[in-house]
């Protein structure tokens, strides 16, 4: 049952780059906007350390304080930031119904879903341990990869963006390990070959990670051979994940037009979904980017697009 329903211009549902961007653009559009966190307030960049990649920060900032200054940008033209989680949506209503935490019920005449994506990761309590304590357990090469330059890392996964990552990692790596399951890749016939034919990549076949090793970061990974039950302990400081992420657009499936991951459609090179009115920024809607400089931008573009769609609509 809901507690209270209150009507809002533009609702923002995520809290990652993607959302604080739409946030500063909706709020300087005068479009009131009321943001709801989700339950990691500032989303994924909060669980990285260093950010060397995002623009204006000559010399790097941390996930964490990034987050923070694009809220209190966000708020500094009057964004309501809220914490609070998406629960329930009727996004062909008239106006849109959003719940939040199954209790309070939102109304909105545009909303722009920025709900992110998880990396999944291998559910080892070594992994766990070591990612929480910026211990050398990373899901992003590209974010991550700089810090281990001239050493020797692991990489997990066959899809492309294991085989991606793998190569990124090898020009800046000594020597990168990448651990597949099976005794095939699933990434594309040319990532497959890009990786094949790089000398510093050595693939292990059949093999899963049985450990990550070292107390406060990762110093060696123990591999088994799930065919003959060998275990190998390869010397490395850094361990990548590339097992694939999963966008956060469950309480949308059936009203948004999404691809078979769940990554929400997008019309053209727009923010716009199949419903009028409904915005998808960010990683929720991009599985090939997913850097946090081209959330941002897509964040723009959806704020945008919610102020042109009031000002056609009439209502703004
Ligand atoms: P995918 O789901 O395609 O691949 C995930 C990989 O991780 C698979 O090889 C899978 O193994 C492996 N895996 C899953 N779980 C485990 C586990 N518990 N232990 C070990 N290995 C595991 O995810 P991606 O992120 O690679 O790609 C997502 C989508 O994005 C794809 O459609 C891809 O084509 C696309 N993409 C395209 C790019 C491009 O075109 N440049 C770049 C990056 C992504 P198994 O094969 O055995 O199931």
């Amino acid at each position: 049952m809901s507690e209270k329903v209150e009507h809002v211009t533009c609702l923002i549902i995520g809290s990652g780059p993607a959302g604080y961007t739409a946030a500063i653009y909706a709020a300087r559009a005068d479009l009131k906007p009321v943001l709801y966190t989700g339950m990691v307030p500032g989303g994924q960049l909060t669980e990285t350390t260093e950010v060397d990649n995002f623009p204006g920060y000559p010399k790097g900032i941390t996930g964490p304080e990034l987050m923070e200054d694009l809220k209190a940008q966000a708020e500094r033209f009057g964004t309501q930031v809220r914490f609070g989680m998406a629960t329930k949506a009727d996004l062909n209503a008239s106006p849109k119904r959003i719940w939040i935490d199954e209790t309070i019920e939102m109304t909105a005449d545009t909303v722009i879903i920025s709900t992110g994506a998880s990396a999944k990761w291998l559910g080892l309590p070594n992994e766990t341990r070591l990612r929480m304590n910026a211990g050398g357990v990373s899901a992003c090469a590209v974010c991550d990869g700089f810090f281990y330059r001239g050493q020797d890392v692991v990489i997990v996964g066959a899809g492309d963006t294991a085989a991606e990552e793998a190569t990124y990692l090898s020009k800046l790596c000594k020597k990168v390990y990448m651990i597949v399951r099976r005794s095939e890749m699933r990434a594309s016939k040319a990532m497959q070959h890009r990786v094949k034919n790089t000398a510093n990549i050595e693939i292990l076949w059949d093999s899963e990670t049985e450990d990550i090793l070292g107390a406060n970061a990762v110093e060696g990974v123990v591999v088994k051979n799930i065919k003959t039950g060998q275990l190998r302990t390869l010397d490395v400081t850094g361990f990548f994940v590339a097992i694939g992420h999963k966008p956060n657009t469950d309480i949308f499936k059936g009203q948004l037009n999404m691809d078979e991951l769940g990554y929400i459609d997008v019309i053209g090179a727009s923010s716009k979904t199949n419903i009028p009115g409904v915005f998808a920024v960010g990683d929720c809607a991009d599985k090939t980017y997913r850097q946090a400089v081209t959330a941002a931008g897509s964040g723009c573009m959806g704020a945008l697009d919610a102020e042109r769609y009031l000002a056609a609509s009439g209502v703004h």
